[in-house]
């Protein structure tokens, strides 16, 4: 009796030994984008109505689709926010598809969703928040922050019909500039308004700032806020705004708080800033991206609600088809956000933290934190650059005086043409900046030393 036919056997026996090959290289490559010319010289045309065989195919992989992206998990890749998957995520990811498990409803999917509503009340937990609190692992924290935006709207709506008031002629969500591009995606593709909120110096959301923009604002354009967003570790600069004035202001005012974690959630676990998201505990929803900085794999991101029935009557789907699965009352993570079908995407996640321990996870996320105050030591003793902030969380920004925008991106093309580090120049205030965002805990400060050696 044969388990394989023999090319099954070919591909598991070759997947197996590159999955083991690439996680145990230390680093992995750097490596770089390729042209649409240049691939197509190398790769050619794949899909054709023969095939071309899987030896043909995985030798493609290896040797030139692979090697054509950069290696987010590299401890020199420093820009946007990088991943860091813990091997034993990357290796259970494997089996997750292996299982050909649906992750939308319980009647399908009840072990997998058992297992991911723990990582769920983990992260509640350390959140503060309350017991009935709940959600679901969507694709990132752009899925994350519309499906929180179009609970909180709908509960909102909810509301006036109740209060027999009328629906707004436009709806608006108040958020600050430095609130991640994705908040504004969601607002655009609600059809609803961003009410700006002035931040403060270092670019955060105040609770004295949003109560004065409030009692400042027209009548109508209070009519039309559904909610607020502040952000936990903004994407730029890695500050966390002031999360219990703005929970109070919303609660004041009967408005959603939608906490933006996505990419500084994951600090929530480290002891050494957690008193920087106080106040989280008040979010009605909340985001955070393992894939960032909790060492999972793409893609995933945690949506909790303090009240999970507000965003099932949002986004419950209704069909006669799935009429078995609403009337059961069990726990449909496809009622909690935009979507129906979802791989158990969290499972990697899951079976990693479950593997290590979540004080792993604690030491691994404050030795970053760690590193990040290393570089920042690190940049104050240089007389060229300076430092434009103290970091609060990963996220340091500094300035090479005397250079411009294309000074930064010629230094930065030059390092991943060297193949030393991937890094990009953001801006501060208009100012082109260089940005560093740590989450890989093998990525040293003395890296990072040499790296910014090179800058002078
Ligand atoms: C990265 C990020 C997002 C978007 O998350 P994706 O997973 O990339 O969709 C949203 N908000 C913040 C603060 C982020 O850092």
């Amino acid at each position: 009796m044969h388990r394989y036919t023999d090319e099954t056997a070919w591909i598991a026996a070759q997947v197996e030994t590159y999955a083991n090959d690439r996680i145990a290289l230390d680093p992995p490559p750097l490596d770089a984008p390729r042209t649409p010319a240049q691939l197509a010289a190398k790769v050619g045309t794949t899909v054709t109505p023969q095939g071309i065989g899987a030896k043909e195919a995985l030798r493609l992989y290896v040797e030139e689709l692979a090697p054509a992206t950069i290696t987010t998990d590299h401890p020199m890749f420093l820009a946007f926010v990088p991943g860091a998957p813990t091997k034993a995520s990357i290796l259970f990811d494997l089996a997750v598809s292996a299982s050909s498990m649906f992750g939308g409803t319980w009647l399908e999917g009840a072990g997998g969703v058992y297992a991911e509503n723990q990582a769920l009340r983990w992260l509640a937990d350390v959140a503060g928040l309350p017991d009935g609190a709940g959600g679901v692992f969507v694709s990132g924290g752009s899925a994350g922050n519309l499906s929180g935006l179009v609970a909180a709207r709908h509960a909102a709506h909810a509301r006036r019909v109740a209060e027999g008031r009328d629906r707004p002629a436009r709806w608006a969500v108040a958020a600050a500039a430095e609130a991640h591009s994705s908040i504004r995606s969601a607002a655009a593709l609600m059809d609803a308004d961003v009410l700006a909120i002035p931040d403060d110096d270092r670019g955060r959301l105040t609770g004295p700032n949003l109560r004065a923009a409030l009692s400042a604002a027209e009548p109508s354009v209070l009519e039309s806020l559904f909610a607020v967003v502040a952000t936990a570790g903004t994407t730029n600069v890695g500050i966390v705004d002031d999360l219990a004035g703005v929970a109070e202001v919303c609660r004041a005012r009967g408005l959603w708080f939608h906490v933006d974690a996505a990419y500084g959630g994951a600090a929530l676990c480290a002891p050494s800033v957690r008193h920087l998201f106080d106040g989280i505990e008040h979010a009605d929803s909340l985001v955070i991206d393992p894939h960032k900085w909790l060492f999972a794999p793409y893609d995933v991101a945690a949506l909790l609600y303090r009240d999970p029935a507000d965003a099932a009557a949002a986004h419950t789907q209704r069909a006669a088809y799935l009429e078995e699965i609403n009337v059961s009352g069990e726990w449909n993570p496809s009622a909690f956000a935009y979507h129906l079908t979802r791989r158990p995407r969290g499972l990697p996640f899951v079976f990693s933290l479950a593997s290590h321990g979540t004080d792993a996870y604690r030491d691994a996320d404050e030795r970053i934190l760690s590193v990040t105050l290393q570089v920042a030591e690190d940049l104050r003793r240089r007389p060229t650059l300076d430092l434009l902030m103290e970091p609060e969380l990963s996220i340091v920004v500094f300035r090479r005086r005397g250079w411009d925008r294309p000074d930064y991106v010629a230094w930065s093309d030059r390092q991943l043409a060297d193949q030393a580090a991937f890094v990009l120049p953001t801006s501060w205030r208009s100012e082109p900046v260089m940005r560093f965002c740590f989450v890989n805990p093998r990525t040293r400060a003395e890296q990072v030393s040499a790296l910014l050696d090179t800058m002078d």
